[in-house]
């Protein structure tokens, strides 16, 4: 570890917005060239959902839900090339959460109170140490409202609707783009109505629109404000 890093400030950086704005790629490279740790809060609520379809649970239903989320283990585990990845009850979930079932129930577990408030404690025990770029929907507003940095990350519909396609299709899997931008809009609208922690801008976060950005912009922009509060510049 560099000398420079030994002596710099850790935060905590707070980056939310709406669905496929590039939240969770940009957030994984910024974090990577500070040296932080990357969280994916949305990774969280997508496995409890899947483990919540695998189990067949009555959303509706609060002493199933409750019971769900006691056999709902959710960690992080740094993979080969240094990035974290989500674990559901000791397995590597990612191939699991990101199919169009998971994307069309997500936002309905994750208005549940009970599911919430199990996920920011542990998200807020994650982030003691700080050091950690954490992306979603209520991080700077709710689970790190002191988070030395917030950004609100959006993009035109049209514009992550393409991206989003763009990158199912480099694993193989074709949606129409009207299904993808129609699912896009829907989470957006339940995740900013919902009760209970909508997707709101943080009236301190930092508004980055990557809609005429281009990935290394984006990341660009993040690293320099970060650098500032870090570095005191
Ligand atoms: O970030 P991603 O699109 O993977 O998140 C999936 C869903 O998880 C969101 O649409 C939202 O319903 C929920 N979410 C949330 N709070 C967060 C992160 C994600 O409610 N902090």
């Amino acid at each position: 570890m560099s000398y420079q890093r030994l002596l710099m400030k850790k935060i905590i950086i707070a980056i939310d917005g709406h669905s496929a704005c590039g939240k969770s790629s940009t957030a994984k490279v910024v974090a990577k060239k500070l040296g932080y740790m990357y969280i994916d809060s949305g990774a969280m609520y997508r496995a409890t959902t899947y483990n919540f379809l695998q189990e067949g649970v009555d959303t509706k239903n609060p002493g199933q839900v409750d019971q769900a989320l006691e056999n709902t283990d959710i960690q992080f585990k740094i993979d080969g090339s240094g990035n974290s990845q989500v674990l559901l009850n000791g397995t590597f979930a990612e191939e699991f959460i990101r199919t169009m079932e998971v994307n069309q129930h997500v936002s309905e577990v994750s208005a549940i109170s009970s599911v919430r408030r199990a996920m920011v404690s542990q998200q807020r025990q994650i982030g003691t140490e700080k050091g950690v770029v954490m992306d979603g929907r209520d991080i700077g507003s709710v689970v790190f409202p002191k988070a030395e940095l917030k950004i609100f990350m959006t993009a035109s519909l049209e514009v992550r609707a393409k991206r989003r396609q763009k990158e199912l299709q480099e694993k193989g899997v074709f949606e129409e783009l009207s299904d993808i931008s129609s699912n896009l809009k829907s989470r957006d609208e339940a995740d900013s109505t919902r009760a209970d922690s909508p997707l709101v801008q943080a009236e301190d976060a930092i508004v980055v629109d990557t809609t005429h950005l281009t990935f290394n912009d984006q990341v660009d922009k993040i690293v320099k404000l970060a650098e500032q509060i870090i570095y005191d510049r």
